[in-house]
């Protein structure tokens, strides 16, 4: 089996220093300094260890820190590389050999020392993370480190962002917090937590590195997987679905006939309505099985209620947890159509920037190899001013949704835009 880093595509410089934090980390624990001296770790200050007797080979202030964030363009693998970093953190070689049993769990997603936060909705609130944080402070009973991964950490709320900080501010000597985000612009992280944590920026991997990873991990033939990773732009997840899933490859195609159906007012609104219902039965698909077994489970973990004393009192409790499940999900709903909303923006934003490479001659691969000649016919037409201020529309709508602007209005905007040119 290939080690956990395995699937960190075109990141070679991330997976170097992550394999030497790991190996620190090892020596760390080894040497027995985390429990001598436990802010050893936690300032990560080599002056800390100038009075003791350091021990060999152990410098925690290069190699190690109590918290990382990971930042990089949606399907870099921000949230592969914090997993795998965290299977290296309680792999017991220190190298993340990937078969080890601290190896296999963390990847498996059933170590009891690692905790992974997936917010379904989109913001992760304050009670959610106190909790974490107060678990978080707990001796690691498989005698490594506690690791908390966060993926997307941009989706904090203040409150719980204010939480976390505490936590990192006097972390406890075996906890590791990994958070992924975007960026580290004050949008995505505040600037008092990013001046706490080390961070590790993913670029986007090159489509070769994804082609290639696709044929060797996934058994996608070799040109099926060229042409995905193109086509996801560099979005590794994005690529796989493309190259496996039919119905993936159908809502692309839709999505890139658009420009082709803009030939007036009336057709930009049919598109943008098309758009929108496009990504709502996207979203819709993504989570009816999900939400239809959750509710099934809780009903039957609440129905063995019965009658008689309590029982009354029970069921206050059950309509309020049927309600705060059903806030959940409504949650998790809009952000599925949210993200399939982007997705499709990301493909239209891809067709743009194909013609406007084209227009202006550049010795660039176009992204979607399919819909080439389509982009060069509008290079033709609208030379590359009119193909940039179209590619700008597609990114303003991206922007403005981002900003919370209705959906609906976003897209309309930017089809008449697109229309008009
Ligand atoms: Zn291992």
């Amino acid at each position: 089996m290939p080690d956990v880093f395995a699937d960190l595509v075109g990141q070679d410089d991330a997976v170097t220093e992550l394999r030497r934090a790991a190996a620190a980390a090892a020596a760390v624990l080894r040497a027995g300094a985390v429990d001598r001296a436990p802010a050893l770790i936690a300032a990560g200050d080599a002056d800390a260890l100038a009075g003791d007797a350091p021990p060999s080979g152990v410098d925690p202030a290069a190699g190690m820190t109590h918290a990382w964030i990971f930042t990089g363009p949606p399907g870099s693998g921000r949230s592969v590389a914090a997993r795998a970093f965290a299977a290296a953190l309680q792999c017991v070689h220190g190298t993340g050999c990937g078969e080890c049993q601290g190896c296999r769990t963390t990847m498996g997603g059933t170590h009891a020392d690692v905790r992974l936060v997936v917010p379904e909705g989109l913001s992760i609130g304050v009670n959610e993370m106190r909790a974490l944080v107060l678990r978080a402070a707990s001796t690691p009973s498989g005698g490594r480190w506690q690791v908390v991964v966060i993926e997307d950490a941009d989706r904090l709320t203040e409150a719980a962002g204010n939480a976390l900080l505490k936590a990192i501010e006097e972390p406890p000597p075996r906890t590791v917090f990994l958070l992924c985000a975007p960026s580290t612009h004050p949008d995505d992280i505040s600037v008092t937590i990013r001046s706490r944590c080390r961070v590790v920026p993913l670029r986007q991997p090159p489509a070769t590195a994804v082609a290639e990873v696709l044929v060797r991990r996934d058994g996608v033939a070799p040109d099926v997987a060229q042409w995905a990773a193109a086509a996801a732009q560099g979005h590794v997840g994005r690529a796989r679905r493309l190259a496996r899933d039919p119905e993936a490859r159908k809502r692309r195609e839709a999505v890139l006939a658009v420009p082709r159906r803009l030939t007036g007012v009336g057709a930009a609104f049919d598109a943008a309505s098309a758009l929108i219902e496009a990504a709502e039965a996207e979203a819709e698909a993504s989570v009816t099985e999900a939400d239809a077994a959750e509710r099934a489970a809780l009903e039957t973990a609440l129905g063995a209620g019965g009658t008689g004393r309590g029982a009354s009192g029970a069921i206050r409790g059950a309509a309020g947890q049927l309600k705060e499940l059903e806030k959940r999900q409504k949650s998790r709903a809009t952000r599925a159509q949210r993200d399939a909303l982007d997705r499709a923006l990301v493909d239209l934003a891809g067709f743009y920037r194909d013609a406007l490479t084209m227009a202006l001659r550049a010795p660039v691969a176009p992204v979607h190899t399919d819909t080439a000649a389509l982009a060069g016919a509008g290079a033709q037409k609208w030379d590359a001013e009119g193909a940039l201020r179209r590619l700008e529309a597609v990114l303003a709508c991206r922007a403005a949704i981002e900003s919370n602007v209705k959906p609906r209005i976003a897209v309309e905007a930017m089809m008449l835009a697109l229309w008009k040119g």
